[in-house]
C-alpha cells in the first residue's frame, strides 16, 4: 500500500520512504515544523530504505553548497548544489550510463541539484561530467532527476529490492 505523508504518525509504520521533488525549502520547513523530519531520521537510522529525488535529495543531504534557510536532514553523506544545472528554463533530459544497468537511462532533470562531493560510504551510480546524479549509501538512494516521469522503472526496482532485502532479513535492520 502507498500512502501520502502529510503529518506525523505515519512514517513509523512504513517499510520504505520516498522523498519526492518539489521545493526543498518548503519541504524542509514542513518536516521540521511537523516533526516528520525526525521520524524520517529515526526510520532511516533503523534501516528503512529511503529513495529521495531532486528536492528530496537536497533535503536528506548532509551539506548544501549555497546558503539556505533550512538545515538538511544529514542522512546522505553528500554535498549538493541546488539548481546546479540552471533555472527552470534549463531543465533537460539526458541519457545517462548507470552502474549495473545494461542500457542507458533517460533522466528528466527539472531545476535539478547535482552532487558535487561525497563520502567514501557513498557509491556513485551515475554522473554527468564531474557531478554525481545518482548515488547509493547503504539503503539510501539519492537521485537528482525525476524517475516518476518516465516509464523506466529501474530505479524503483532498486528501491523495492532494498525493501525486500529488509523484509527477508529482519534480524539485520541496518
Ligand atoms: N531546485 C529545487 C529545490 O531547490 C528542486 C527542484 C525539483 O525538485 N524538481 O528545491
Amino acid at each position: 500500500m502507498v500512502v501520502e505523508i502529510r503529518g506525523p504518525g505515519i512514517v513509523p509504520g512504513c517499510d520504505g520512504l520516498i522523498l519526492p521533488g518539489g521545493e526543498s525549502t518548503t519541504i524542509s520547513r514542513h518536516l521540521a515544523r511537523t516533526g516528520v523530519g525526525e521520524e524520517i531520521r529515526a526510520a532511516a537510522g533503523s534501516g528503512v530504505p529511503v529513495m529521495a529525488t531532486c528536492a528530496g535529495l537536497i533535503v536528506i543531504s548532509e551539506e548544501i553548497v549555497e546558503e539556505t534557510r533550512f538545515v538538511p536532514l544529514g542522512l546522505l553523506k553528500v554535498r549538493v548544489g541546488r539548481n546546479a544545472f540552471g533555472s527552470q528554463k534549463e531543465s533537460f533530459e539526458a541519457d545517462i550510463e548507470v552502474k549495473g544497468f545494461a542500457s542507458p537511462y533517460r533522466g528528466v532533470f527539472i531545476r535539478a541539484p547535482a552532487i558535487v562531493g561525497w563520502s567514501r560510504d557513498v557509491e556513485v551510480l551515475a554522473k554527468i561530467d564531474d557531478a554525481a546524479v545518482a548515488v547509493r549509501q547503504s539503503r539510501l538512494l539519492g537521485l537528482a532527476f525525476h524517475p516518476e516521469l518516465t516509464a523506466d522503472g529501474r530505479f524503483h526496482d532498486i528501491f523495492l529490492g532494498m525493501i525486500r532485502e529488509v523484509k527477508t532479513d529482519v534480524g539485520d535492520r541496518r
